[in-house]
């Protein structure tokens, strides 16, 4: 199914090549996290690269994933299984092919973290075995991680120092990616802010955009403040495809303290047994799922709220009181000194959690190689929709599909920039939108919570039509006066990229008219194969 969606410009800043700085590379990758340094350093070493991070470089989703990266290491285990256990998660929706090319690749992916440096845990008996993990929805053990629920931080340490060695690789920090150049239907680059005012145009043979999610456009999310959605609303204001846009996974246990950061409670924590209970302490998802706590995570979430509906109470509980607090403390020292922070032991007190936004599936269209639908573009990660998770991601696949589609991406893409003539690396002609400059009188941070809040509410674990289609024509309101200025730096900008995805999930939510994987309509609860199986494509009309 194809929508199509207007009212947004084509650019969110006036510039004309004549008045603006020029910079050039072989290729450019935009998004610093896991999916686009991996992608920089599979770019053949006699290219020039050029890295744009909107924050400092270790500020991604990359950094802060806790739980591991999951491979099919162990004896027991077999490739096929973890395909079986991906597309069970997956509602029917994934693309067999993609996930046996992205399973099939996990162990080589992760041997070269390892080469790499990046330190995994290992076994405490058998030091040259590393340890696997069990998370939700796998039915083997084969999550490996680092410093027990540090894991992104640590793969990140080791990348970036490679990254930094890298002679062909420059990273820029700090500089805001806003659009897309795309001249004679041909990407060519893109433009950017650095340090919110130095506009300037990067031209490039290839583009790799890997931008990763948009949970900061949800009220509740585990995603840092970076994750905004940027390279959805770039490429799709360039006018490619982007699907499946109704897919937002909400991590069931993500910490609930009024005052506190919304910390992601990792899944490897109900995997090593701990319960969820409620507030009258009772193991409730015995009434939901014979997997208990393992279930995949739309079953859990949307458990956990018909549970705090039921007990009309604002969360649930994890419990690790009958677990070995020693154990529990070696293995999760990161949520044992966030708990204690606001005087709870988590080995004793029951740790209140609720559902929060957690990772994109929805995204830009690839290919096998991370192609995607505008030529000289090619994608990788959080940013893409592949075709790996279908409608709900199995835990621990996405820093694995970060690195496979990196690679992928980058092979490609170097091929393609090797191919290309220099001519290749010139300045377009390309002229932006003459936009309004911003008025002092739009509140930034205000539109931005009540469109938080809005999509919480309309577009959370729980839709319906009738939700959905007002937060639609509030999000058109807003946007009426919102996309057509020009705002002075990111703040702004992260609002307008902010409305133009919200506006996407929710139109894509309300065209499914069924409940799949994640997306959960209460007017349209049943699961419907014979119309539904189908993918939602969504792009700009001019495209
Ligand atoms: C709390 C948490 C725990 C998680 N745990 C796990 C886990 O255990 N296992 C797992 O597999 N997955 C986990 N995930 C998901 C996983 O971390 C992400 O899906 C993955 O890291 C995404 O990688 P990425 O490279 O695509 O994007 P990111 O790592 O988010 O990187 C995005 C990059 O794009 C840059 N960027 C964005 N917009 C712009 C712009 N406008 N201009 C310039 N640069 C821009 C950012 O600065 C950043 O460098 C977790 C996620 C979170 C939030």
């Amino acid at each position: 199914m194809i929508l199509n969606s207007s009212g947004v410009p084509r650019y969110l800043t006036n510039f004309a090549p004549k008045n603006v700085a020029h910079r050039f590379a072989d290729v450019l990758i935009i998004g610093g996290g896991l999916a686009g340094l991996r992608a920089a350093l599979e770019i053949d070493a006699s290219l020039t690269v050029i890295v744009i991070t909107k924050d400092a470089i270790r500020q991604s989703n990359s950094t802060y994933a806790q739980g591991g990266i999951a491979g099919v290491i162990s004896p027991e285990d077999k490739i096929e299984f973890h395909i079986r256990d991906t597309m069970d998660a997956g509602g029917n929706l994934c693309d067999l092919d993609t996930v046996r090319s992205v399973i099939s690749q996990g162990p080589d992916r992760i041997r070269e973290l390892i080469e790499m440096g990046t330190q995994f845990d290992h076994d405490e008996v058998d030091q040259s075995e590393l340890t696997l993990g069990r998370e939700g929805g796998h039915s083997h053990n084969r999550i490996i991680h680092a410093n027990g629920d540090a894991t992104g931080a640590e793969i990140m340490r080791a990348v970036i120092a490679k990254v930094r060695s890298a002679e062909n690789i420059q990273v820029i920090e700090n500089a805001f990616t806003l659009d897309l150049l795309k001249f004679e239907q041909r990407c060519r680059g893109a433009v950017v802010a650095i340090d919110d005012n130095q506009k300037t145009l990067f031209w490039a043979s290839e583009t790799i955009l890997c931008t990763g999610g948009a949970g900061q456009i949800f009220r509740e999310t585990t995603n840092p403040s970076v994750a905004t959605g940027d390279g959805h609303a770039m490429a799709y204001r360039a006018g490619v495809q982007l699907r499946d846009m109704e897919f937002m996974q909400f991590h069931p246990t993500v910490l609930y303290i009024a005052g506190s950061s919304r910390s992601l409670i990792t899944e490897a924590v109900r995997g090593e047994g701990a319960y969820l209970i409620d507030s009258d302490d009772y193991r409730f998802m015995v009434d939901y799922d014979e997997r208990l706590e393992l279930a995949p995570r739309d079953v859990v979430s949307q458990a956990i709220v018909t549970q705090m509906v039921k007990t009309n109470a604002p969360n649930v509980f994890l419990s690790l009181k009958h677990l070995d607090p020693e154990h529990v403390r070696a293995r999760f020292p990161g949520i044992a000194k966030a708990v204690a922070e606001f005087g709870l032991d988590i080995t004793s007190d029951p740790i209140p959690v609720r559902p929060g936004a957690h990772y994109m599936i929805g995204g830009i269209t690839v290919d096998h190689q991370g192609q995607t639908s505008l030529p000289g573009l090619w994608a990788a990660g959080e940013a893409t929709s592949s075709g790996l998770h279908g409608a709900n991601r199995l835990a621990s696949n996405s820093l694995l599909e970060g690195l496979v589609y990196g690679v992928s991406a980058a092979r490609r893409a170097s091929q393609a920039a090797r191919a290309s003539s220099d001519n290749d690396l010139e300045v377009f002609p390309i002229l932006s939108d003459q936009l309004r400059p911003s008025q002092a009188s739009i509140d930034i941070s205000d539109i931005r919570n009540s469109l938080r809040s809005l999509l919480w509410r309309a577009a959370g674990v729980r839709r319906d039509a009738a939700s959905l289609t007002t937060a639609i024509e509030t999000i058109l309101m807003w946007q009426n006066y919102v996309l057509a200025q020009e705002f002075p730096n990111s703040e702004g900008w992260e609002l307008q990229n902010m409305l133009t995805v919200g506006k996407l999930l929710c139109k894509a939510a309300l065209a499914r008219e069924e409940s799949r994987g994640v997306h959960l309509r209460t007017d349209f609860p049943d699961t419907d194969d014979e119309n539904w199986r189908q993918h939602i494509s969504i792009a700009h009309d001019d495209a």
